[in-house]
């Protein structure tokens, strides 16, 4: 599943690629997204200029002369650049025609993903306004992780990965971002110190920094038509390492289940 390193490896990808174009087409081939493409799209997008390419959380957002559009790539979405005329294969919804001839094409095979407009502050969108803080704003601190874990008996992986707290931190990088914190992921979130919670701060930008940098090294073929989304590989320390020997001690990382999900932890590293 895309999570914000690919999302945000995505919107460096299409930058060059989007910035200052005027969208000449908007072909939709599939209007039965996660909601339905609005029927009037088309007409309105037709002509207009792309003017900056941003994301907030995990929604994609251009902004365009008279609004933004905000994508969501869903579960298994992906837009990739791609010359106008390069046929279409299985799950292509929507294209977004540029006067340089490329498009951004829009592939989903299970049809989470969405596509608005708005003419209004993307931020007050309904999508967006309720979204809790991202891990590089400057509100996601030490202090503000120490506040919100103060009454919280869940494990502090779950509460990391709680989009209600912090957007963008999904199970890969929770478990990346505790092992270098040397936190175990099943601490009751209350027992972390003001330093613990500074620690972890600091490990989750840097994991998430860190994907997004490898990212845009995997994007460098991103014109490529071989459909190929561009996702990141990095060197990962526990996730999906079971019984492996943790790359710092040696020690077999662990797996357990936490909330349906599986995390990774070191015995000896993470106290
Ligand atoms: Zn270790």
């Amino acid at each position: 599943m895309p999570e914000l390193p690919e999302v945000e490896t995505t919107r460096r990808g299409l930058e060059p690629h989007a910035h200052g174009q005027r969208i000449t087409a908007f072909r939709v081939y599939e209007r039965r997204l996660r909601w339905p493409v609005a029927a009037g799209l088309p007409r309105t997008l037709a002509g207009q200029r792309i003017v900056a390419t941003g994301r907030r959380a995990k929604y994609l957002l251009l902004s365009l002369e008279s609004g933004t559009l905000i994508v969501h790539l869903g579960m298994s979405g992906n837009l990739r650049v791609l010359p106008a005329d390069a046929p279409r294969i299985l799950h292509d919804h929507f294209d977004l025609v540029l006067d340089s001839g490329v498009a951004l094409r829009f592939n989903d095979p299970r049809r989470f993903g969405s596509l608005h407009f708005t003419r209004g502050d993307p931020q007050r969108h309904r999508l967006l306004a309720h979204l809790a803080p991202e891990p590089f704003d400057s509100q996601f601190d030490g202090d503000y992780l120490w506040r919100i874990t103060r009454r919280r008996r869940v494990a502090v992986k779950q509460l990391l990965m709680n989009s209600r707290l912090v957007v963008g931190v999904g199970n890969i990088y929770a478990s990346e971002a505790l092992f270098r914190a040397r936190i175990r992921p099943q601490r009751p979130a209350r027992s972390l110190s003001r330093a613990d919670c500074a620690r972890l701060v600091r490990a989750v930008r840097a994991v998430l920094g860190q994907a997004i940098r490898a990212g845009g090294t995997t994007l460098r073929d991103y014109l490529k038509a071989d459909g190929s989304p561009g996702y990141f590989r990095q060197r990962l320390y526990v996730y999906e390492r079971a019984a492996r020997p943790c790359r710092r001690c040696g020690t077999a990382v662990r797996a357990i289940t936490q909330g349906q999900r599986s995390s990774y932890y070191c015995p000896a590293c993470q106290q």
